[in-house]
């Protein structure tokens, strides 16, 4: 019995240390299972989440406003806008492709959008104008009638909207003393010269989306 007992009681602990490990690794297994669960329903929840959140409307910086337009601001600060779309000019020779918006002599003239300076450009009818391209290169902004450009305004400059560009004057065809912006949006395939595009009237979006400017 004295020389059995200690056999048996070693055979017990054994017995109750297999038992005790058989638990814990149960209990870690059970505990990695937990674990993987989490993260696959985390996963799983994960897209769903991102999906949800997706519709949110985007904020007024970023271009394009789900019609494909351009968000715009008024690219003089405080001047009245009015639809000059279409208007005869020249007597009737051409109608007016783009918005007149008067404001002093002078006045700072600032990117209606984001973009890169295309061309600055001389002619008969527009005096002093600034082509910018939008940095898809779907539109281009056109300023015209200007007194000059603002420092460092060069073709390859890339602006933000709201960056001053140039100033307000009467040059071209403008008239003298009638000083005003003239700006005109053209919708262009990438591959389009700054001489080239489709013109769309950008009244609705200097006025409707205007982002406090
Ligand atoms: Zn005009």
């Amino acid at each position: 019995m004295s020389l059995a007992q200690p056999t048996e009681q070693r055979t017990l602990w054994t017995r109750r240390k297999t038992v005790f490990r058989l638990i814990l690794a149960f209990v870690l297994m059970f505990g990695l299972a937990l674990l993987t669960m989490i993260r696959f329903t985390e996963q799983a929840i994960a897209p769903l989440a991102a999906t949800q959140a997706a519709p949110a409307p985007a904020p007024a910086v970023a271009e394009g406003r789900g019609d494909g337009l351009p968000v715009l601001i008024a690219p003089v600060e405080g001047a009245a806008i009015v639809d000059s779309w279409g208007q005869s000019r020249d007597s009737g020779a051409r109608p007016h492709q783009g918005t007149d918006i008067m404001a002093p002599a002078g006045a700072p003239v600032r990117a209606a959008a984001a973009g890169t300076v295309e061309k600055l450009f001389d002619s008969q009818a527009g005096g002093h104008t600034l082509y910018i391209r939008s940095p898809d290169r779907r539109w281009s902004y056109y300023y015209a009638h200007l007194s000059g450009y603002a420092p460092g305004i060069v073709a390859g400059k890339p602006v933000r909207a709201g960056d001053e560009i140039a100033f307000v004057g009467d040059t071209g065809n403008a008239g003298a003393g009638n000083y005003h912006l003239h700006f005109g949006l053209s919708r262009m395939t990438p591959g389009d010269g700054w001489w080239q595009g489709e013109p769309v009237n950008p009244y609705p979006m200097l006025v409707g989306k205007a982002a406090g400017r």
